[in-house]
Protein backbone atom coordinates (compact mmCIF):
# COMPACT_ATOMS: atom_id res chain seq x y z
CA UNK A 1 0.00 0.00 0.00
CA UNK A 2 1.37 3.78 -1.11
CA UNK A 3 0.91 6.67 1.48
CA UNK A 4 -1.01 7.71 -1.02
CA UNK A 5 -3.76 5.33 -0.80
CA UNK A 6 -3.78 5.16 3.10
CA UNK A 7 -4.17 8.74 3.51
CA UNK A 8 -6.96 8.82 0.88
CA UNK A 9 -8.73 5.55 2.75
CA UNK A 10 -8.00 8.04 5.93
CA UNK A 11 -10.43 11.08 4.13
CA UNK A 12 -12.61 8.05 2.19
CA UNK A 13 -14.07 6.67 6.01
CA UNK A 14 -14.02 10.22 7.03
CA UNK A 15 -16.64 11.01 4.03
CA UNK A 16 -18.60 7.93 5.42
CA UNK A 17 -18.90 8.17 8.99
CA UNK A 18 -17.71 11.81 9.61
CA UNK A 19 -21.63 13.13 8.94
CA UNK A 20 -22.43 11.24 12.36
CA UNK A 21 -19.72 11.26 14.16
CA UNK A 22 -18.22 14.67 13.99
CA UNK A 23 -14.68 14.18 15.25
CA UNK A 24 -13.06 16.82 12.85
CA UNK A 25 -13.28 20.95 12.54
CA UNK A 26 -11.36 21.21 9.59
CA UNK A 27 -9.77 18.79 7.17
CA UNK A 28 -6.02 19.36 5.59
CA UNK A 29 -7.07 17.34 2.85
CA UNK A 30 -4.62 19.34 0.12
CA UNK A 31 -1.90 19.20 2.04
CA UNK A 32 -1.74 16.14 2.89
CA UNK A 33 -2.49 14.17 -0.27
CA UNK A 34 0.62 16.43 -1.56
CA UNK A 35 2.55 15.29 1.25
CA UNK A 36 1.98 11.45 1.00
CA UNK A 37 2.83 11.66 -2.96
CA UNK A 38 6.29 13.22 -2.03
CA UNK A 39 6.47 10.53 0.74
CA UNK A 40 5.75 8.01 -1.71
CA UNK A 41 8.62 9.41 -3.61
CA UNK A 42 11.11 8.99 -0.92
CA UNK A 43 9.85 5.54 0.24
CA UNK A 44 12.11 3.21 1.59
CA UNK A 45 15.13 6.05 2.89
CA UNK A 46 13.50 6.41 5.75
CA UNK A 47 13.40 3.76 8.47
CA UNK A 48 10.05 6.29 10.87
CA UNK A 49 7.90 3.71 12.08
CA UNK A 50 5.25 6.85 12.13
CA UNK A 51 5.98 6.87 8.20
CA UNK A 52 3.25 7.95 5.80
CA UNK A 53 1.05 7.27 8.90
CA UNK A 54 -2.37 9.55 9.17
CA UNK A 55 -2.78 11.45 12.78
CA UNK A 56 -5.58 13.11 13.95
CA UNK A 57 -4.42 16.57 16.17
CA UNK A 58 -7.00 17.91 18.64
CA UNK A 59 -7.51 21.29 17.40
CA UNK A 60 -5.90 22.88 20.98
CA UNK A 61 -2.52 22.09 19.65
CA UNK A 62 -1.31 24.74 16.87
CA UNK A 63 -0.71 23.35 13.21
CA UNK A 64 1.00 25.41 11.27
CA UNK A 65 -0.80 27.28 8.17
CA UNK A 66 -4.03 24.48 9.05
CA UNK A 67 -6.60 26.34 11.37
CA UNK A 68 -6.61 26.34 15.24
CA UNK A 69 -9.87 27.13 17.35
CA UNK A 70 -9.49 25.36 20.34
CA UNK A 71 -13.20 24.45 19.77
CA UNK A 72 -13.86 28.20 20.61
CA UNK A 73 -15.29 30.64 18.70
CA UNK A 74 -12.74 33.22 19.74
CA UNK A 75 -10.77 31.49 17.20
CA UNK A 76 -12.87 30.56 14.59
CA UNK A 77 -10.61 32.90 12.31
CA UNK A 78 -7.17 31.59 13.88
CA UNK A 79 -6.80 30.33 10.07
CA UNK A 80 -3.11 30.69 9.60
CA UNK A 81 -0.74 29.82 12.55
CA UNK A 82 3.01 30.87 12.14
CA UNK A 83 3.98 27.82 13.63
CA UNK A 84 3.83 23.79 14.83
CA UNK A 85 3.64 23.01 18.18
CA UNK A 86 7.05 21.24 19.22
CA UNK A 87 4.63 17.80 19.35
CA UNK A 88 3.79 18.12 15.56
CA UNK A 89 7.60 19.25 14.84
CA UNK A 90 8.40 15.87 16.13
CA UNK A 91 5.46 14.17 14.22
CA UNK A 92 6.66 15.74 10.65
CA UNK A 93 9.86 14.78 11.72
CA UNK A 94 8.73 11.24 12.13
CA UNK A 95 6.83 11.69 8.59
CA UNK A 96 3.32 11.27 9.58
CA UNK A 97 0.44 12.88 7.79
CA UNK A 98 -1.87 15.04 9.55
CA UNK A 99 -5.09 14.40 8.27
CA UNK A 100 -7.13 17.45 9.90
CA UNK A 101 -7.85 19.19 13.26
CA UNK A 102 -10.18 17.35 16.35
CA UNK A 103 -13.11 18.15 17.43
CA UNK A 104 -13.37 19.43 21.32
CA UNK A 105 -14.94 21.36 24.30
CA UNK A 106 -14.15 24.97 23.97
CA UNK A 107 -10.67 25.08 25.68
CA UNK A 108 -10.60 21.70 26.75
CA UNK A 109 -13.16 22.43 29.43
CA UNK A 110 -15.80 20.08 29.39
CA UNK A 111 -16.41 15.96 29.53
CA UNK A 112 -18.99 15.37 26.34
CA UNK A 113 -17.59 17.64 24.19
CA UNK A 114 -21.48 18.94 24.18
CA UNK A 115 -19.25 22.16 24.68
CA UNK A 116 -17.43 22.38 21.59
CA UNK A 117 -19.18 25.94 20.15
CA UNK A 118 -19.42 24.37 16.39
CA UNK A 119 -21.10 20.75 17.03
CA UNK A 120 -20.72 18.20 19.51
CA UNK A 121 -18.53 15.39 18.36
CA UNK A 122 -20.05 11.85 18.54
CA UNK A 123 -19.66 8.51 20.26
CA UNK A 124 -19.36 5.93 17.11
CA UNK A 125 -20.38 2.80 19.39
CA UNK A 126 -24.15 4.62 19.34
CA UNK A 127 -24.43 8.38 18.41
CA UNK A 128 -27.36 8.19 21.01
CA UNK A 129 -24.49 8.83 23.40
CA UNK A 130 -21.48 11.44 23.73
CA UNK A 131 -17.96 9.94 23.29
CA UNK A 132 -16.57 11.71 26.58
CA UNK A 133 -14.48 15.23 26.64
CA UNK A 134 -12.69 17.48 25.98
CA UNK A 135 -10.81 15.19 23.52
CA UNK A 136 -13.76 13.25 22.19
CA UNK A 137 -12.68 14.01 18.64
CA UNK A 138 -9.76 12.26 19.29
CA UNK A 139 -11.21 9.41 20.85
CA UNK A 140 -14.28 9.26 18.06
CA UNK A 141 -11.80 9.76 14.91
CA UNK A 142 -9.52 6.45 16.25
CA UNK A 143 -12.68 4.61 17.55
CA UNK A 144 -14.39 5.02 14.46
CA UNK A 145 -11.83 4.49 12.13
CA UNK A 146 -10.88 7.60 10.66
CA UNK A 147 -7.07 7.55 11.78
CA UNK A 148 -5.34 5.31 13.76
CA UNK A 149 -3.64 7.68 15.91
CA UNK A 150 -4.72 11.08 17.44
CA UNK A 151 -3.12 13.39 19.91
CA UNK A 152 -5.19 14.63 23.08
CA UNK A 153 -4.54 16.66 25.70
CA UNK A 154 -5.64 16.28 29.30
CA UNK A 155 -6.10 18.22 32.21
CA UNK A 156 -8.04 16.37 34.49
CA UNK A 157 -8.80 13.68 32.31
CA UNK A 158 -9.46 14.81 28.67
CA UNK A 159 -7.68 11.60 27.11
CA UNK A 160 -8.60 9.10 29.91
CA UNK A 161 -12.19 9.54 29.43
CA UNK A 162 -12.83 9.86 26.11
CA UNK A 163 -10.69 6.68 25.70
CA UNK A 164 -12.64 4.85 27.70
CA UNK A 165 -15.77 5.84 26.29
CA UNK A 166 -15.08 5.10 22.82
CA UNK A 167 -12.88 2.06 23.79
CA UNK A 168 -9.63 2.75 22.93
CA UNK A 169 -6.18 3.33 24.35
CA UNK A 170 -4.97 6.89 25.44
CA UNK A 171 -2.40 8.04 28.45
CA UNK A 172 -1.91 10.77 30.13
CA UNK A 173 2.06 11.29 30.53
CA UNK A 174 3.79 12.28 33.09
CA UNK A 175 3.71 16.04 33.48
CA UNK A 176 6.74 17.07 32.02
CA UNK A 177 7.26 14.22 29.64
CA UNK A 178 5.82 16.20 27.19
CA UNK A 179 6.24 19.56 25.71
CA UNK A 180 3.74 21.88 25.77
CA UNK A 181 4.75 24.33 23.88
CA UNK A 182 2.11 24.95 21.14
CA UNK A 183 -0.70 23.51 23.22
CA UNK A 184 -3.27 26.35 23.72
CA UNK A 185 -3.05 26.31 27.70
CA UNK A 186 -5.88 25.70 29.62
CA UNK A 187 -4.92 25.20 33.49
CA UNK A 188 -0.61 25.09 33.20
CA UNK A 189 0.14 23.21 35.59
CA UNK A 190 -2.00 20.22 35.06
CA UNK A 191 -2.38 20.09 30.93
CA UNK A 192 -0.17 17.69 29.02
CA UNK A 193 -0.70 16.44 25.30
CA UNK A 194 -0.82 12.51 24.77
CA UNK A 195 -1.48 9.97 22.60
CA UNK A 196 -4.99 8.18 21.67
CA UNK A 197 -4.52 4.80 19.27
CA UNK A 198 -6.73 1.56 18.86
CA UNK A 199 -3.48 -0.49 21.05
CA UNK A 200 -0.78 0.07 23.92
CA UNK A 201 2.15 -0.75 21.40
CA UNK A 202 1.22 2.24 19.25
CA UNK A 203 0.48 4.41 21.90
CA UNK A 204 3.41 3.55 23.70
CA UNK A 205 5.43 4.44 19.78
CA UNK A 206 3.55 7.65 19.97
CA UNK A 207 4.64 8.69 23.00
CA UNK A 208 8.15 7.49 21.86
CA UNK A 209 8.20 10.32 19.55
CA UNK A 210 6.58 12.95 21.20
CA UNK A 211 8.11 12.92 24.34
CA UNK A 212 11.06 14.62 25.42
CA UNK A 213 12.80 18.06 26.66
CA UNK A 214 11.81 20.63 24.67
CA UNK A 215 13.70 24.53 25.49
CA UNK A 216 10.64 26.27 24.17
CA UNK A 217 8.69 24.51 27.81
CA UNK A 218 10.44 25.50 30.54
CA UNK A 219 8.48 22.50 32.57
CA UNK A 220 9.35 20.33 30.20
CA UNK A 221 11.72 17.90 31.88
CA UNK A 222 15.22 17.07 30.62
CA UNK A 223 14.82 13.30 31.53
CA UNK A 224 15.72 10.95 28.86
CA UNK A 225 12.80 8.76 26.84
CA UNK A 226 12.90 5.47 27.14
CA UNK A 227 12.50 3.19 24.63
CA UNK A 228 8.30 2.76 25.53
CA UNK A 229 7.75 0.05 23.10
CA UNK A 230 10.70 -2.07 24.55
CA UNK A 231 9.12 -2.27 27.79
CA UNK A 232 5.85 -4.57 26.61
CA UNK A 233 7.24 -7.94 27.30
CA UNK A 234 4.21 -9.19 28.41
CA UNK A 235 5.74 -10.26 31.86
CA UNK A 236 3.82 -9.26 35.18
CA UNK A 237 5.00 -11.62 37.15
CA UNK A 238 5.59 -10.12 40.96
CA UNK A 239 4.19 -7.08 39.83
CA UNK A 240 2.08 -5.33 42.90
CA UNK A 241 -0.90 -3.71 42.06
CA UNK A 242 -2.47 -1.09 44.61
CA UNK A 243 -6.56 -0.96 44.06
CA UNK A 244 -7.90 2.62 46.35
CA UNK A 245 -10.77 1.50 47.84
CA UNK A 246 -12.24 5.24 47.03
CA UNK A 247 -11.89 3.94 43.30
CA UNK A 248 -14.32 0.99 43.76
CA UNK A 249 -17.06 3.02 46.20
CA UNK A 250 -20.33 4.14 45.97
CA UNK A 251 -20.90 5.90 42.91
CA UNK A 252 -19.14 3.77 40.76
CA UNK A 253 -21.57 1.60 38.88
CA UNK A 254 -21.67 -2.06 39.36
CA UNK A 255 -21.09 -3.15 36.09
CA UNK A 256 -17.83 -0.50 35.77
CA UNK A 257 -16.85 -2.63 39.18
CA UNK A 258 -17.38 -6.15 38.07
CA UNK A 259 -15.44 -5.44 34.33
CA UNK A 260 -12.24 -3.67 37.16
CA UNK A 261 -12.23 -6.82 39.09
CA UNK A 262 -12.40 -9.11 36.37
CA UNK A 263 -9.54 -7.72 34.95
CA UNK A 264 -7.58 -7.84 38.32
CA UNK A 265 -8.06 -11.96 38.81
CA UNK A 266 -6.73 -11.69 34.77
CA UNK A 267 -3.70 -9.63 36.46
CA UNK A 268 -3.50 -12.68 39.27
CA UNK A 269 -3.69 -15.40 36.56
CA UNK A 270 -0.63 -13.48 34.74
CA UNK A 271 1.04 -13.35 38.61
CA UNK A 272 0.80 -10.01 39.41
CA UNK A 273 -0.70 -9.67 42.92
CA UNK A 274 -3.11 -7.02 44.29
CA UNK A 275 -3.82 -5.12 47.63
CA UNK A 276 -6.58 -2.25 48.51
CA UNK A 277 -4.52 0.77 49.30
CA UNK A 278 -6.33 3.62 50.53
CA UNK A 279 -5.78 7.78 48.37
CA UNK A 280 -7.66 9.48 51.50
CA UNK A 281 -7.78 13.03 49.84
CA UNK A 282 -9.36 12.07 46.98
CA UNK A 283 -12.84 13.40 48.47
CA UNK A 284 -10.91 17.07 47.93
CA UNK A 285 -9.51 16.36 44.37
CA UNK A 286 -11.99 17.62 42.63
CA UNK A 287 -12.65 20.77 44.18
CA UNK A 288 -9.12 21.29 44.35
CA UNK A 289 -8.81 20.70 40.98
CA UNK A 290 -12.17 22.92 40.11
CA UNK A 291 -10.48 25.93 41.93
CA UNK A 292 -6.92 25.48 40.59
CA UNK A 293 -7.89 25.12 36.98
CA UNK A 294 -10.31 27.96 36.74
CA UNK A 295 -7.83 30.05 37.89
CA UNK A 296 -5.24 29.49 36.01
CA UNK A 297 -7.63 29.67 33.23
CA UNK A 298 -8.80 32.87 34.06
CA UNK A 299 -5.11 34.30 33.76
CA UNK A 300 -4.29 32.37 30.22
CA UNK A 301 -7.49 33.38 29.01
CA UNK A 302 -6.86 36.68 29.67
CA UNK A 303 -5.27 37.51 26.01
CA UNK A 304 -8.20 36.27 23.81
CA UNK A 305 -9.32 39.85 24.00
CA UNK A 306 -9.60 40.76 20.21
CA UNK A 307 -6.16 42.41 20.16
CA UNK A 308 -3.62 40.31 21.17
CA UNK A 309 -5.34 37.24 20.34
CA UNK A 310 -9.06 36.35 19.00
CA UNK A 311 -11.74 37.43 16.95
CA UNK A 312 -12.41 41.15 17.68
CA UNK A 313 -16.10 42.24 18.31
CA UNK A 314 -17.20 44.29 15.35
CA UNK A 315 -18.84 48.60 15.99
CA UNK A 316 -17.31 48.96 19.19
CA UNK A 317 -17.16 52.36 20.16
CA UNK A 318 -14.66 52.33 22.76
CA UNK A 319 -11.53 49.88 23.64
CA UNK A 320 -13.17 48.75 26.71
CA UNK A 321 -16.03 48.26 24.85
CA UNK A 322 -14.11 46.08 22.08
CA UNK A 323 -12.66 43.87 24.76
CA UNK A 324 -15.79 43.50 26.50
CA UNK A 325 -17.82 42.53 23.30
CA UNK A 326 -15.11 40.63 22.07
CA UNK A 327 -15.01 38.06 24.97
CA UNK A 328 -18.59 37.93 25.41
CA UNK A 329 -19.26 36.99 21.85
CA UNK A 330 -16.26 34.74 21.77
CA UNK A 331 -16.22 32.79 24.56
CA UNK A 332 -19.38 30.15 25.52
CA UNK A 333 -21.29 29.80 28.84
CA UNK A 334 -18.83 26.80 29.92
CA UNK A 335 -15.47 28.96 29.86
CA UNK A 336 -17.43 31.86 31.10
CA UNK A 337 -18.27 30.65 34.33
CA UNK A 338 -14.73 28.88 34.95
CA UNK A 339 -13.19 33.03 34.25
CA UNK A 340 -15.77 34.07 36.71
CA UNK A 341 -14.62 31.04 39.45
CA UNK A 342 -11.03 31.09 38.73
CA UNK A 343 -11.23 35.68 38.91
CA UNK A 344 -12.84 35.59 42.27
CA UNK A 345 -10.32 32.68 43.34
CA UNK A 346 -7.38 35.14 43.02
CA UNK A 347 -9.12 38.04 43.93
CA UNK A 348 -7.50 39.69 46.59
CA UNK A 349 -8.70 39.09 50.23
CA UNK A 350 -9.51 35.12 48.74
CA UNK A 351 -6.68 33.91 47.50
CA UNK A 352 -5.43 32.57 50.63
CA UNK A 353 -8.98 30.87 51.33
CA UNK A 354 -9.28 29.56 48.31
CA UNK A 355 -6.08 29.39 46.23
CA UNK A 356 -3.45 29.00 48.54
CA UNK A 357 -5.51 26.30 50.35
CA UNK A 358 -5.89 24.70 46.91
CA UNK A 359 -2.61 24.11 45.93
CA UNK A 360 -1.92 23.13 50.04
CA UNK A 361 -4.68 20.29 49.48
CA UNK A 362 -2.92 19.85 46.22
CA UNK A 363 0.27 18.89 47.79
CA UNK A 364 -1.95 16.24 50.41
CA UNK A 365 -3.26 14.60 47.05
CA UNK A 366 0.52 13.98 45.36
CA UNK A 367 1.66 12.81 49.28
CA UNK A 368 -1.43 9.79 49.20
CA UNK A 369 0.31 8.81 45.52
CA UNK A 370 3.73 9.15 46.92
CA UNK A 371 2.83 7.23 49.49
CA UNK A 372 1.25 4.28 47.57
CA UNK A 373 4.60 3.82 45.02
CA UNK A 374 6.46 3.52 47.60
CA UNK A 375 5.20 -0.28 48.01
CA UNK A 376 3.37 -0.92 44.71
CA UNK A 377 4.03 -0.76 40.82
CA UNK A 378 1.26 0.85 39.62
CA UNK A 379 -2.43 1.57 40.98
CA UNK A 380 -5.07 0.13 39.10
CA UNK A 381 -9.31 1.20 38.83
CA UNK A 382 -11.63 2.23 36.79
CA UNK A 383 -11.15 5.00 34.24
CA UNK A 384 -14.78 6.69 35.31
CA UNK A 385 -17.26 6.00 37.10
CA UNK A 386 -19.78 4.93 34.37
CA UNK A 387 -19.77 4.12 30.73
CA UNK A 388 -20.98 7.03 28.07
CA UNK A 389 -23.65 8.89 29.17
CA UNK A 390 -26.69 10.12 26.36
CA UNK A 391 -26.02 13.52 24.41
CA UNK A 392 -28.33 16.27 26.22
CA UNK A 393 -28.24 14.25 29.90
CA UNK A 394 -25.82 15.89 31.75
CA UNK A 395 -25.49 19.47 29.68
CA UNK A 396 -27.53 21.47 31.58
CA UNK A 397 -25.90 20.24 35.04
CA UNK A 398 -22.65 21.37 35.91
CA UNK A 399 -21.45 19.59 38.77
CA UNK A 400 -23.00 15.87 37.48
CA UNK A 401 -20.91 16.65 34.71
CA UNK A 402 -17.75 17.30 37.00
CA UNK A 403 -18.10 14.34 38.80
CA UNK A 404 -17.37 12.67 35.56
CA UNK A 405 -13.64 12.83 35.99
CA UNK A 406 -13.47 11.97 39.87
CA UNK A 407 -11.48 9.50 39.25
CA UNK A 408 -9.04 10.62 36.78
CA UNK A 409 -8.45 14.67 38.21
CA UNK A 410 -6.37 13.41 40.96
CA UNK A 411 -3.68 12.04 38.59
CA UNK A 412 -3.16 15.22 37.10
CA UNK A 413 -2.92 17.02 40.40
CA UNK A 414 -0.21 14.41 41.81
CA UNK A 415 0.94 15.22 38.15
CA UNK A 416 1.73 10.74 37.49
CA UNK A 417 0.93 9.28 34.05
CA UNK A 418 -2.22 6.99 33.95
CA UNK A 419 -3.60 5.12 30.69
CA UNK A 420 -7.32 4.27 30.18
CA UNK A 421 -7.39 0.58 27.84
CA UNK A 422 -10.51 -1.18 26.99
CA UNK A 423 -11.69 -4.00 29.94
CA UNK A 424 -15.15 -4.52 29.07
CA UNK A 425 -19.02 -3.53 27.71
CA UNK A 426 -21.79 -3.00 29.68
CA UNK A 427 -25.03 -4.13 28.92
CA UNK A 428 -26.17 -1.28 27.00
CA UNK A 429 -22.84 -2.56 24.91
CA UNK A 430 -20.60 0.24 25.40
CA UNK A 431 -16.87 0.32 26.33
CA UNK A 432 -15.36 0.21 29.95
CA UNK A 433 -12.20 1.77 30.59
CA UNK A 434 -9.28 0.50 33.08
CA UNK A 435 -7.08 3.54 34.32
CA UNK A 436 -3.44 2.41 35.04
CA UNK A 437 -1.41 4.89 37.28
CA UNK A 438 2.03 4.84 37.33
CA UNK A 439 4.80 6.72 39.20
CA UNK A 440 6.52 9.88 37.65
CA UNK A 441 8.34 9.03 34.48
CA UNK A 442 7.36 5.08 34.85
CA UNK A 443 5.24 5.23 31.72
CA UNK A 444 7.06 1.77 30.75
CA UNK A 445 5.59 0.04 33.90
CA UNK A 446 2.12 1.58 32.56
CA UNK A 447 2.74 0.56 29.05
CA UNK A 448 3.98 -3.07 30.59
CA UNK A 449 1.04 -3.38 32.80
CA UNK A 450 -1.52 -2.20 30.30
CA UNK A 451 -0.28 -4.70 26.97
CA UNK A 452 -0.55 -7.49 29.27
CA UNK A 453 -3.51 -6.99 29.78
CA UNK A 454 -4.85 -6.37 26.76
N1 LIG B 1 -13.63 17.61 32.31
C1 LIG B 1 -12.58 18.33 32.98
C2 LIG B 1 -12.85 19.81 32.85
O1 LIG B 1 -13.84 20.16 32.31
C3 LIG B 1 -11.27 17.96 32.39
C4 LIG B 1 -10.95 18.67 31.13
C5 LIG B 1 -9.60 18.35 30.60
O2 LIG B 1 -8.93 17.41 31.03
N2 LIG B 1 -9.16 19.17 29.67
O3 LIG B 1 -12.09 20.63 33.27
Amino acid sequence: ITVTELVEESYKRIDEVDDQVQAFLTLNKEAAIAKAAELDNVRGSDESKLFGLPIGVKDNIVTKGLRTTAGSQILSNFEDPLYDATVVNKLNDAKSVTIGKLNMDEFAMGSSNENSSYSAARNPWNTDYVPGGSSGGSAAAVAAGEVPYSLGSDTGGSIRQPAAYCGVVGLKPTYGRVSRFGLIAFASSLDQIGPVTRNVEDNAFLLETIAGHDKMDSTSANVEVPKYTEALTGDVKGMKIAVPKEYLAEGVAAEVKEAVQSALKEYEKLGATWEEVSLPHSKYALSTYYLLSSSEASANLARFDGVRYGKRAEDAETMLDMFMRSRAEGFGDEVKRRIMLGTFALSSGYYEAYYKKAQQVRTLIKNDFEKVFQDYDVIIGPTTPTPAFKVGDKVDDPMTMYANDILTIPVNLAGVPGISIPCGFSSAGLPIGLQIIGNHFEEGTVYRAAHAFE
